[in-house]
């Protein structure tokens, strides 16, 4: 019970790539008194108990009654400031995760947070919305908003809505562009409910992405790889080939369903761009025009009839940008069956690719980065 549960239950689906990548997605567990949410930095398929940071509901609960200034950046650093200060004493070392106050609007003792690329076929895409009403009547929906306080906020309203006019309290939220939050009294009730929304998924799916590997032209690889490498100032750079990536690469055209990025995550992990190259010869000029325009080096790089390359400082850092840029491409595919893809909003990539270099402000402003 408790604690112990919320332990097992991350490490369940932390530990499953289906639900979790790269650190993403976040558990809490609840009694009247206090959640325990996963701390920032902890992973959940590692986690143990004093990872989670033990934070006051009800100091939580008074931001909701506090008027925050207009300004969003200030804003977002005045909201992480009391967030902070509900932390319980002995907790000062952890840093509370950023979707903190979502967990708190759900009464349910364990809540689950994460963002599949099955769910996210269906949060990405056009039809998204209508999918939802249909195949979940009794979900929440909640669409593209700045994450943080705003975000909370809308799902409180909606949350609040539901209580209201049901009398009960929603146990299923989905976030257009984002994810979904699974809340749940018992871990069997809450597997109940992961593999409800999964099953009902799968069984719409008529198009499923096909990952099967491509033989590559192992000698343009290696040579682009190294004019990469170069290029981006010493970067490692991973190539991919399989079935989907081959249909994407063969026309600027083709390339346009992962364009732009479909939720926060690929942000974080690849930047606010990818960048297509219309040939080999081309990458030179064009990572230079990228970087020039976005003001950033490419992560992921489409070589036209070549194939994906994924670049990072480490292994670790292209490795991940590798898996998310492979997440965008699953998510593309399973958006096919809901009327395709819909990318994250222009206005919402600018907010979020500031706002982490706000949040990492915020951060060095309290002596936490
Ligand atoms: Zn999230």
């Amino acid at each position: 019970m408790g604690i112990e549960t919320i332990v097992n239950i991350s490490h369940k689906y932390g530990s499953d790539e289906e639900f979790v990548l790269a650190g993403g997605g976040n558990t809490s567990y609840k009694d009247e008194e206090n959640l325990y949410i996963k701390g920032s930095g902890a992973s959940l398929a590692a986690i143990k108990a004093d990872g989670f940071v033990k934070m006051s509901r009800k100091r939580l609960s008074e931001i909701w009654e506090k008027t925050y200034s207009q300004n969003p950046a200030k804003r977002e650093a005045e909201v992480l400031k009391d967030m902070m200060e509900s932390r319980c004493e002995g907790e000062e070392a952890k840093r509370p995760s950023v979707e903190t106050l979502l967990h708190n609007l759900f009464p349910h003792t364990y809540i689950l947070h994460v963002h599949p690329a099955r769910v996210n076929g269906i949060t990405c895409s056009q039809g998204g919305e209508n999918v939802v009403k249909h195949l979940f009547p009794e979900a929440i929906w909640v669409k593209e908003t700045e994450p943080g306080y705003i975000l909370a906020s809308e799902c409180r309203s909606k949350l609040e809505k539901y209580k209201a006019e049901t009398g009960k309290a929603a146990n299923l939220l989905f976030l257009q562009n984002h994810g979904i939050f699974f809340a749940a009294n018992g871990e069997k009730e809450l597997d109940l409910l992961v593999s409800h929304v999964i099953g009902t998924i799968k069984a719409q799916e008529k198009i499923v992405p096909d990952f099967t590997e491509v033989k590559k032209d192992t000698e343009t690889v290696e040579k682009i790889k190294t004019v990469l490498a170069y290029e981006l100032g010493g970067a490692t750079v991973k190539f991919t080939l399989n079935k989907e990536i081959e249909t994407l690469c063969k026309s600027k055209e083709s390339f346009a369903p992962v364009a732009y990025p479909m939720t926060p995550d690929h942000i974080v992990y690849c930047k606010s761009s990818p960048l297509f190259v219309d040939g080999a010869e081309n990458i030179i000029k064009d990572v230079s025009d990228f970087s020039g325009k976005h003001g950033f080096m490419p992560k992921i790089v489409f070589v036209k009839d070549v194939g994906m390359f994924a670049c990072g400082k480490d292994e670790k850092d292209a490795g991940t940008a590798e898996k998310l840029w492979l997440d965008e491409i699953k998510i593309s595919v399973y958006a096919k069956n809901f009327d395709g893809v819909r990318p994250m909003a222009e206005n919402m990539i600018d907010f979020i690719a500031n706002w982490e270099v706000e949040s990492y402000r915020s951060k060095v402003a309290q002596g936490k980065a």
